[in-house]
């Protein structure tokens, strides 16, 4: 087989016809060079609305159902010339329309929306967008085919709302499937986001998961390029809008764009570059401009690449000398978290096991502490719980990071922040430091044109 060039356009740039315009004219081009396979995002704000319209019990239906027609509708009609294009895709995305309005009136009547119909749901977001796709790229002569994610051969387990393919199965049909389509000349338009269960049921990767169609995809078909299309020219030294000396880092590894997806400023799906790892994939991140880009690939530099504040956050300290050499009190505070549903960021303890801290959300602190009193005295635990609002995270990213801690740190100090906890990310690539909310803007400007820029320009920009 030919290696295919994998192209996945976000949702961020698909706002409008004008937008799926200007991704066919990057297909187009793509095409002359190689075999192309397309995965697209649900246009902007799809996603959001229909989870909206089926947890809110209020909103009118009909209403939003109007208007999300309409905006499929108009962006159809902006970007598709040819009269019979335009009523074979008007035609087959008002049936979708109905299928999904019958879905939503049956949900509203019974009451009852499991994690599968929720998924079933969603999955019209990307399924409207590639059937807009297909036209689009028909429109320009291409010989598009619109697939969802389980015609592609996107077989999933049925943990509906983040289910994971299976592998044995999706590599075989994925292969087979789009393997024959493109020797066939045909260009997959392939919904990202969506899979599906071996009895045929639709599920969703989680948010954010077309990113994951994508990368599974390009890494079963061994494509030679995978390239993101989204609304920033790569991923960013830092954000630009607090830090004015940022620049486009030109050149990660998958290990270190693993740790990106969730402390960069661009955000992926958290399993993204999970399938690319051992993968020759060469991967573009870039916008529809390309005036810059990100080539993600195999190979690690070392050094800090990004720098980036994550606010909003409080740690929970619990205290006691009981807990010293005692089995099981970690298990009863991460049962405390579970139990009160709050998502842990950071967890610290020394070695003196005199203290662990916990860091989470601010807005989870009342619940949680509530809960680890709650459980504390119930197992007769002579703990205490205390609190320190107000703290932040700056998370640096870059391959090896442990020969940067000491600079780090010192810079970190030096800007007068107190720091509460250091942690190391996924092999070595990624540091996180614990400190007050009110120095960590100073913080990351000072890291970023001390070291993040120094180290871009030294080693990568040679
Ligand atoms: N449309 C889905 C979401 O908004 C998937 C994606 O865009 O990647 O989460
Ligand atoms: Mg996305």
């Amino acid at each position: 087989m030919v290696k295919p060039i994998v192209m996945k356009f976000g949702g961020s740039i698909l706002a409008n016809g004008y937008g799926y315009v200007k991704a066919a004219e990057k297909v187009v081009e793509c095409v002359k060079r190689a075999p192309v396979v397309v995965v697209v995002s649900a246009m902007k704000g799809v996603t959001d609305t229909l989870l909206q319209i089926v947890s809110e019990r209020g909103a009118s239906l009909e209403e939003t159902i109007g208007e999300l027609h309409l905006k499929h509708m108009r962006a159809l009609e902006e970007a598709v010339k040819s009269k019979t294009i335009f009523e074979e895709s008007f035609r087959e995305i008002s049936l979708l329309f109905n299928e999904l309005a019958k879905i939503l009136w049956a949900i509203r009547f019974t009451g009852t929306l499991t994690p599968k119909l929720r998924d079933y749901v969603l999955s019209f977001g990307e399924r409207f967008s590639a059937k807009i796709m297909e036209a689009v790229l028909r429109d320009r002569g291409v010989n598009a085919l619109m697939l969802t994610g389980g015609e592609a051969g996107i077989i999933t387990n049925d943990r509906f709302g983040e289910a994971s393919p299976i592998m044995e199965i999706a590599e075989k049909l994925v292969k087979e499937r789009i393997g024959k389509l493109i020797e066939n000349g045909v260009v997959p338009v392939v919904t990202g986001f969506i899979g599906e269960t071996l009895q045929g049921e639709i599920t969703t990767l989680g948010r954010g998961g077309s990113d994951y169609t994508a990368s599974l995809l390009a890494a079963i078909l061994g494509a030679s390029e995978l390239r993101f299309y989204t609304d920033v020219p790569g991923i960013m030294t830092g954000d630009p809008k607090l830090i004015p000396t940022a620049k486009t880092v030109p050149k990660i590894c998958f290990v270190e764009a693993l740790e990106l997806a969730r402390a960069g400023g661009k955000k992926f799906h958290p399993r993204t570059f999970e399938p690319l790892i051992d993968s020759n994939v060469k991967t573009i991140i870039t916008d529809l401009e390309e005036s810059a880009c990100t080539v993600v690939g195999r190979e690690c530099v070392e050094g800090p690449k990004t720098v980036s504040p994550i606010r909003g956050l409080a740690l929970i300290n619990i205290e006691g000398g009981y807990m010293a050499g005692r089995i099981g009190t970690l298990a009863v505070i991460a049962n405390a978290a579970k139990e009160a549903s709050v998502n842990v960021v950071s967890i610290f303890q020394p070695a003196t096991e005199t203290r662990i801290s916990i860091l989470i959300s601010r807005s989870d602190v009342i619940r949680f502490k509530e809960e680890l009193e709650k459980v504390f005295s119930r197992e007769n635990l002579p703990l205490k719980v205390s609190v320190v609002d107000g703290v932040a995270t700056l998370v640096v990213v870059g391959y090896n990071i442990v020969g940067y801690v000491e600079r780090i740190l010192n810079v970190v100090r030096r800007e007068g922040c107190n720091v509460f906890g250091v942690a190391i990310g996924l092999q070595g690539s990624s540091l996180t430091i614990v400190v007050d909310d009110n120095c960590i803007f100073k913080a990351v400007r000072a890291v970023h044109d001390e070291l993040v820029l120094p180290s871009i320009l030294s080693k990568l920009e040679r």
